[in-house]
């Protein structure tokens, strides 16, 4: 096991890099495929909770066999997994899964949809699921996501009755179910009905699964063979699938390509069980619509006639098939089919319609250079006329000769109007299960709207077509080559805090850092009062106060003085020295890594301070990083100095001169290198150090005895989901719950998320002593969450707390409590 898992992690550092946001040609095989598209009109959604949930052979079989238009609608953006390949958690990873799922849409032809809905966790049931989630608002978005994208048939990869285990897979089923019927009854969410229709689809299908130990599939389901293989496009579905699964690179699911036969399984859970076709009963060609039959025809010919070497002499047929269509009456099969022929009329014309920045950011009150080429490269007869970006914009009548490029370029002035480019789910603040999005439109869309777009008109054939095209910025990488990137609207001064969260000993007064960055040239930014949650005097001095920037990309450091009388959060502003004191509060976060584009987001600037009872004992602490947690800049915040040891440190430093070591999370399952130092980390021990285990996976691991600790315990799959499950005190005389600080119920107070994760189990009873015992609601209590022994003259802690995430949060009975930890070797001789 061990050995497949490093495996497939290194795997990563070799994969080629695939991702590319460069504009993509389609191959004449692609244009083939679409053109066939045009007389399929047919249409499947599948829902489930998260990215990696999906069907990714069944998706690219629908889309790219049958041509259906073919849709993943996933409740959540998968916020709360494990990342992999960094420390990134919480919505920051939902960017970044947000980001892999659309990658793989664009291998599997299928298309993206979320909800509001936020992964918290894991959910042992959907009841539990839904005590976060609004019920009925995510309901809402499932009917949207349906009325919208009206579906034939609905396909939910999980059953209502649990055998998909998350209680967020169960409430996916529950959800999609529900709205089959809800999504069709005027009644229900009929504040939608201003920008949908009803929609009614033909039956809802569970695709049962076969997951080795958990298989729900039997014969008297519906089964279908999606493994079959597509010449157009040399591979087959399940190679397809493989391809676009492998994007899911923070989740580590690099896939093998399958090929032959490969069956699903269906059975109806709303509506009647298929018998011939999935669509039984679905009428799949233009006869449903009125008037249909002439489109019907002119795409026959148009795919009898289409010239692999010349696709541009389909062109003019689409055009008449673009005007034949407009003719019909308004409903959701035209505008879908106006939707297809519209880009088919671009990629087989041959037209590179670029727009694009040398810069990554378009800075509010700051210009930014615009780059525009394009080029006929086919010669179809096409006359540029007009190009416009915001509110710019150039009229030509320019006919477009065949393989000339045409290059101009424009620079636009970016009024502090604009808005900043935030993912339209962060723009306000979230609820604990959802995020708030009150433009009710902006529901199901996958990813944040491009910052700029560049209308290109051109009149091709006498018909006049106009084709959008974000703005991108683009760069040439000396390793990765000529690279598209999505360009971003910022502020042109950047606020970030040094510190999020403040812990002051003994009163309110508290000091900090800001550093500010310019991101315009000859800026002057004046620091204002903070403001402030909670109603209380406060005094704030801040050195220096204005602050001018002869250059961009430059950062200063303000230092600022706290006085107040209560705990508190704060938010820093700085306003423009210039006529219209422009306000400016924002801090930037930017997530890279090759195999998504670049993510930013902003967050406001702020300081959160906590006058906590915290007292620590011992000063130097090693952290072994493991998978990536923000636990050493928490340790600093709590007073200690931290030291990161790597193998290399490990090697050769002298252990005995920490007061404390710490293993990061899943030390143990990411760093093989951790049993060479087996041996040292026990002679540490026992010589009255002090080693604390924080949570490592049990599936991956080897032998934990000889691997972890000096006495035997395993690793389970037990975690207490339920952030405010009552904690009982086994040894309420142990040190660890009274030096320095004594713990007491208030301490597991306002944690967030869960309490605990992979618990210790079968620990060795004369060794260890278990501290607490918790469970959640009607499960029993289990007593693995933190156990100590004593080894020498040190000790040995194993624990599944999720300080990873309650530190971060700033939970004060988790400081208090891990200083605890920290302390248990007090009497180490120094
Ligand atoms: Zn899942």
């Amino acid at each position: 096991m061990r050995k497949i898992y490093l495996l497939i992690i290194t795997s990563f550092l070799f994969v080629p890099v695939t991702f590319s946001q460069a504009p993509q040609s389609w191959t004449s095989a692609d244009m083939y495929l679409a053109l066939r598209k045009l007389n399929v009109l047919g249409s499947v959604l599948y829902v489930a909770a998260h990215p990696d949930d999906e069907n990714t052979r069944l998706i690219s079989y629908l889309a790219k066999d049958r041509m259906y238009r073919t849709g993943y609608l996933s409740l959540t953006r998968g916020d709360g997994g494990q990342n992999l390949i960094g420390d990134e958690q919480g919505i920051e990873l939902g960017l970044i899964r947000t980001q892999e799922l659309l990658s793989a849409r664009r291998i599997d032809g299928g298309e993206q949809f979320f909800s509001r809905a936020f992964d918290f966790g894991y959910s042992k049931t959907p009841e539990e699921t839904f005590t976060k989630w609004d019920r009925e608002k995510i309901l809402s978005d499932v009917v949207w996501v349906i009325r919208k994208f009206q579906p034939d048939v609905i396909i939910t990869r999980f059953p209502t009755t649990g055998e998909g285990g998350h209680g967020h897979h169960t409430a996916s089923a529950i959800l999609a179910n529900e709205a089959f019927a809800a999504a069709a009854d005027p009644n229900r969410f009929p504040e939608q009905l201003k920008y949908v229709s009803v929609w009614q689809a033909k039956r809802v299908l569970w695709n049962t699964f076969n997951f080795g130990n958990n298989n729900t599939t039997a014969n008297d389901q519906y089964k279908l063979d999606v493994g079959g293989y597509n010449p157009l496009l040399g591979k087959s579905y399940g190679e397809i699938a493989a391809i676009s699964r492998s994007n899911h690179k923070s989740q580590g699911f690099g896939s093998a390509a399958g090929r032959g036969e490969a069956i699903e399984f269906f059975r109806a859970t709303k509506g009647d069980q298929p018998v011939n076709d999935l669509m039984d009963g679905v009428s799949l060609t233009w006869n449903k619509v009125a008037g249909g039959e002439t489109v019907s025809k002119i795409v026959d010919s148009l795919v009898r006639s289409f010239d692999l070497l010349h696709p541009e002499n389909s062109v003019q047929g689409l055009v008449r098939l673009y005007k034949s269509l407009g003719n019909l009456k308004d409903g959701y099969w035209k505008e879908q089919k106006l939707k297809e022929v519209h880009n088919l009329i671009a990629q087989c014309s041959g037209l590179f319609l670029d727009a694009t920045t040398t810069e990554q950011f378009a800075v509010q009150t700051d210009s930014v250079r615009i780059n525009f080429s394009f080029n006929n490269r086919l010669g179809t007869d096409a006359v540029l006329q007009k190009v416009t970006v915001d509110k710019f914009d150039t009229a030509f009548s320019k006919s477009l000769e065949k393989n000339k490029n045409f290059n101009f370029s424009k620079t636009v002035y970016v009024p502090v109007e604009k808005p900043i480019t935030q993912p339209y789910w962060l723009a306000r603040k979230m609820e604990e299960g959802y995020f708030n999005v009150t433009d009710e439109k902006l529901i199901g869309q996958a990813d944040v709207d491009p910052a700029c777009q560049a209308s290109i008109e051109a009149t091709i054939f006498g018909e006049r077509f106009t084709f959008v095209r974000p703005v991108k910025y683009k760069f040439t990488d000396p390793v990765r080559g000529e690279l598209y990137e999505p360009l971003v609207v910022i502020p042109p001064v950047l606020i970030a805090p040094e510190e999020k969260n403040i812990i002051s000993k003994g009163s309110n007064n508290f000091e900090g850092k800001l550093n500010l960055t310019s991101k315009k040239k000859g800026f002057t930014a004046v620091l204002k009062d903070v403001g402030r949650d909670k109603v209380d005097q406060v005094k704030i001095k801040y050195s220096p106060d204005n602050i001018t920037f002869e250059d961009k990309n430059k950062t200063a450091v303000v230092d600022y003085e706290v006085q107040a009388a209560m705990d508190n959060d704060y938010y820093f502003a700085v306003d423009a020295n210039n006529g219209r004191k422009d306000v400016f509060h924002l801090g930037m976060k930017e997530v890279k890594y090759d195999h998504v584009p670049y993510i930013n987001y902003f967050t406001i600037a702020t300081v959160s301070n906590r006058n906590l009872d915290l007292k620590i004992y011992g000063k130097k602490i090693g952290y072994i990083v493991g998978a990536g947690d923000k636990v050493p800049e928490a340790l600093e915040q709590m007073g200690y100095e931290v030291t990161l040891l790597t193998d290399k440190e490990l090697a050769k430093n002298k252990l005995n001169d920490f007061d404390a070591i710490l293993t990061g999370v899943r030390a143990y399952n990411t760093n093989d290198w951790m049993n060479k130092y087996y041996d040292k980390l026990m002679k540490y021990v026992n010589e009255g150090g002090n080693l604390i285990v924080q949570y490592n996976t049990s599936s991956n691991i080897g032998p934990v005895r000889a691997k972890i600790s000096p006495y035997n315990f395993d690793i389970s799959r037990t975690r207490i989901t339920d952030e405010n499950a009552a904690v009982n005190f086994l040894k309420p005389e142990h040190p660890v719950l009274n030096f320095p600080n004594k713990i007491t119920g208030d301490d597991f107070k306002g944690w967030i998320q869960e309490r605990s994760i992979y618990h210790a189990t079968n620990w060795d009873k004369e060794k260890f002593e278990s501290i607490f015992s918790m469970n959640d609601p009607a499960e029993k209590a289990d007593e693995g969450a933190l156990i100590i022994a004593k080894h020498g003259k040190g000790y040995f802690t194993y624990t599944g707390i999720v300080f990873f995430r309650e530190l971060p949060a700033g939970v004060p009975g988790s400081f208090r409590l891990l200083a605890n930890i920290i302390a248990l070797n007090k009497k180490k001789a120094f």
